[in-house]
């Protein structure tokens, strides 16, 4: 049996910016990590277009693009970067115990540290349209995307923090934003409430729905349903923003590592730290406040320095 475990100083689950960044510095620091990129490498910015926010590209860098040269720069320093998805963790309660990991219900791991970066998933609505437009006008993140729809007008759909969040950004870049709320009254804390109130060129329908995105391969407008009357109408728009939630990718840890009511794993204070000796997590699987490229980068190269002392902690 023991002849089939592989037996790693560090464990990396997930390849977006934290996974690739924590691989950086762990490989940079003799870790020699093994990376399991999970089923869609390079996670949620491979499905953004242009990425403008990311420190050092001055011209903007296409998301794909970005991932494979946060995959170029973790493969000089060798990191085992492998297809596949882990489907099971056994995580030890002991410093300095051994986490066993199972890949593809088959490749059997043994890790002395683990670093979680398996990000989160932004919520759709499951429209075909939807589907069918991402990339040609539809969105799940303003502050990626706005910049393009400047003096368009837009539609954002959801009544929470972000939904408030992505709108009233929006509207400083665009000529009018319309919200879509589904209730007759948002989510929103009060104060995110008061500054949509506050905003000239924003729109608030309540006890609205989208029905459909229009246009062929681009967004040319949103026929919307007020769910109270049956009453419909096409508001023309260039883009449509979906703002209802994210889902942190960690079905897989439920029950075994500490996570707020909402999925997010939950470290220890201003360290990338879990519940558990030896695993940390780095990127928006514990982070549904900031949610960017680069404070994922910054807390994957965290979580490899946790990685480093704990290791040299145990020596
Ligand atoms: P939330 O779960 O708080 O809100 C989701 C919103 O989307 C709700 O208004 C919900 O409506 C609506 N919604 C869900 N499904 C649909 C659907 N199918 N059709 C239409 N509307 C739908 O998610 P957020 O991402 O807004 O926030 C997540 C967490 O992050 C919250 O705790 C929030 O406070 C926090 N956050 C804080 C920020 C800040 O403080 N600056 C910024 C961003 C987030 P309904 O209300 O009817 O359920």
């Amino acid at each position: 049996m023991s002849e089939n475990i592989e037996r790693i100083k560090c464990l990396i689950i997930g390849s977006g910016p934290a996974g690739y960044t924590a691989a950086i510095y762990a490989a940079r620091a003799d870790l020699n990590p093994v990376m399991y990129t999970g089923l869609e490498p390079g996670g949620q910015l491979t499905t953004t277009t242009e990425v403008d926010n990311f420190p050092g590209y001055p011209e903007g860098v296409d998301g794909t693009a970005l991932t494979e040269d946060l995959k170029k720069q973790a493969v000089r320093f060798d990191t085992d970067v492998r297809f596949g998805l882990v489907t099971k963790v056994e995580f030890s309660d002991t410093p300095g115990g051994i986490h066993k990991i199972t890949v593809d219900d088959k490749i059997n791991i043994e890790a002395e540290t683990v670093i979680i970066s398996t990000g989160a998933t932004a919520k759709y609505l499951g429209l075909e349209s939807e589907e069918r437009l991402k990339g040609g006008g539809v969105s799940a993140c303003a502050t990626c995307d706005g910049f393009f729809y400047r003096g368009q007008d837009v539609l954002v759909v959801g009544g929470g923090d972000t939904a408030a969040e992505e709108a009233t950004f929006l509207a400083k870049l665009c000529t009018k934003v319309t919200l879509l709320v589904r209730r007759d009254e948002m989510r929103a804390s009060k104060a995110m409430q008061h500054r949509v109130a506050n905003t000239p060129n924003l729109e608030v329908l309540y006890n609205t729905e989208l029905e459909e995105i229009l246009g062929e391969s681009v967004v040319e407008g949103a026929r919307v349903v007020n769910n109270q009357t049956g009453e419909k109408k096409e508001i023309p728009v260039t883009g449509v923003f979906i703002a209802i939630g994210h889902k942190p990718n960690t079905d897989l840890f439920k029950g075994i590592l500490e996570m707020d009511e909402t999925g997010y794993l939950i470290t220890k204070g201003k360290s990338t730290k879990t519940n558990k000796p030896g695993v940390f997590a780095a990127g928006d699987v514990q982070d549904k406040e900031y949610r960017q490229a680069v404070t994922a980068a910054g807390t994957g190269c965290m979580a490899a320095l946790d990685a480093e002392r704990y290791l040299a902690s145990l020596e």
